[in-house]
């Protein structure tokens, strides 16, 4: 948001704040279910039981047509073909996958006009600014048409849980809607063109939690969307309480590693299925439970590769890099995307009757959150890193309840204004009183195992 429309959204009362947010509701409702959205629902929704011959055809032909597709309109794979590092004659099916080299974020980084198809007009783009967990800005190109056929996708998913869209739901979202000072409910916004209820994830302390649940009560969501932590952190403090009496007929979880003690307080609290799905910004992916609670590679939207470090393809069972490739966005298509993500694959049928690949396990990355005076949970910090310029690595380090430091490698252009925007970031989630310190330094030291971690948490806690 920009900063003067931002404090005049927070200078507005409440029902003016709903209105603003139903006014961008409606804005990102078209941008994400218009068009032919419907009619990509109606084709996955016939596709998903394909028999596993025809999943394969699918699957060979939406490859080549986006490899055609890249080598001829993207600049990034007509070099790649120039250089010779790309046979055209070698690769004619998904299994010529391995004849292509491998891409990395840093690639995309570099240079993300590279990668950006011809023929897109900028009124037919939109564009995604997404800094990962690595805390480096990642500039992402999707057309409109495109858009709406990623979020076919999620209406698929949706429905093989008997969710109406259409009905009150609740999402906890990592946007900044409600003051980050604020000590009072409401702590949720209204937009109404969704029939949709956003709940700030960053308000919730044992404080709030009350009026949380007491919101929820009222609203008998059918369906919530949340982060893992956000709707743990709800069902924790029910379960201890003995309260009950919020039944939706299922809880979309998403953006953070979904933990089993988790999933297991949230079926036992509201009594319905945690449907677990994993994607990306990037749109190279699509994976999700099904109704059996299996996880599935979406195969019309993707293919997953399980590699070992050497490259070489893994077996079921054993923990692997995933490699993506997409198959739904003409106007940045990413062949062979380096998710920096682990996974396992698995070799077993699902009872769903479906023939999409299974997956046993996303490990992911288990990221670190931070904790509040008052005793809040702050996962997912990602979003703070949005818009930050000219930093090769940045760091966030809670030192203790009131103390955070920001620890920044400079990149060539950097100013130290740049660095402010995350620190009023962090403390939009964190509150105002949180101290941020900024310190510049040349590098970022890594685990003892070579990993790199955006967020570190020094306080010692029970979980
Ligand atoms: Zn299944």
């Amino acid at each position: 948001m920009n900063k003067i429309i931002e404090q005049l959204y927070f200078a507005a009362p409440v029902a003016v704040q709903d209105v603003l947010v139903s006014a961008y509701g409606y804005k990102l409702y078209n941008e994400r279910y218009g068009g032919n959205h419907n009619r990509y629902l109606s084709e996955l929704l016939a596709s998903q039981y394909f028999n596993a011959g025809r999943i394969r055809e699918l699957v060979d032909s939406s490859f080549i047509k986006m490899f055609r597709h890249a080598v001829e309109n993207v600049p990034y794979y007509r070099q790649l073909v120039r250089d010779g590092r790309i046979d055209l004659q070698a690769v004619k099916s998904v299994d010529d996958l391995c004849r292509i080299p491998i891409l990395t974020k840093e690639q995309i980084r570099n240079d993300p006009e590279a990668f950006l198809a011809s023929g897109f007009g900028s009124g037919q783009l939109i564009k995604i600014g997404t800094s990962g967990t690595t805390g480096k800005t990642l500039t992402i190109y999707i057309d409109k048409d495109s858009r709406r056929r990623a979020y076919a996708f999620f209406s698929r998913f949706k429905a093989w849980f008997g969710i109406d869209p259409s009905l009150p739901n609740v999402t906890f979202a990592g946007r900044v809607f409600v003051e980050p000072d604020r000590k009072t409910p409401p702590f949720w916004r209204r937009n109404r063109v969704s029939n949709n209820y956003l709940f700030s994830s960053y308000h919730l302390s044992p404080a709030t939690l009350p009026s949380y649940v007491e919101a929820l009560l009222k609203i008998q969501p059918h369906f919530i969307d949340s982060y893992p932590s956000s709707i743990y952190t709800i069902a924790k403090y029910m379960q201890d309480n003995g309260i009950s009496g919020i039944f939706p007929k299922a809880i979309i979880t998403s953006s953070e590693t979904l933990l089993e003690h988790q999933r297991r307080t949230i079926e036992e609290v509201f009594r319905c299925p945690v449907a677990d799905q994993y994607g990306c910004a990037e749109q190279v992916v699509f994976v999700s439970q099904c109704e059996k609670g299996t996880y599935h590679v979406h195969p019309e939207f993707g293919v997953v590769e399980f590699l070992r470090e050497d490259g070489s393809e893994a077996e079921p069972g054993e923990q692997a890099r995933l490699v993506c490739t997409g198959f739904t966005n003409d106007a940045m298509p990413l062949i062979r995307y380096e998710m920096g993500d682990v996974g396992v694959r698995s070799s077993e049928e699902c009872a769903c009757g479906r023939s999409f690949p299974s997956i046993k396990q996303i490990i992911g990355r288990m990221d670190d959150t931070l904790i509040t005076g008052d005793g809040r949970r702050i996962g997912r910090l990602d979003p703070v890193f949005k818009g930050l310029k000219s930093v090769i690595e940045a760091q966030i380090v809670q030192e203790d309840y009131e103390n955070i430091v920001l620890y920044i490698v400079p990149g060539r252009d950097f100013q130290m204004g740049h660095a402010q925007t995350v620190v009023s970031e962090l403390r939009k989630r964190l509150g105002s009183s949180m101290k941020v310190r900024v310190e510049l330094v040349d590098e970022i030291a890594r685990t003892s195992s070579g990993k790199f971690r955006a967020v570190v948490s020094k306080i010692v806690r029970a979980s």
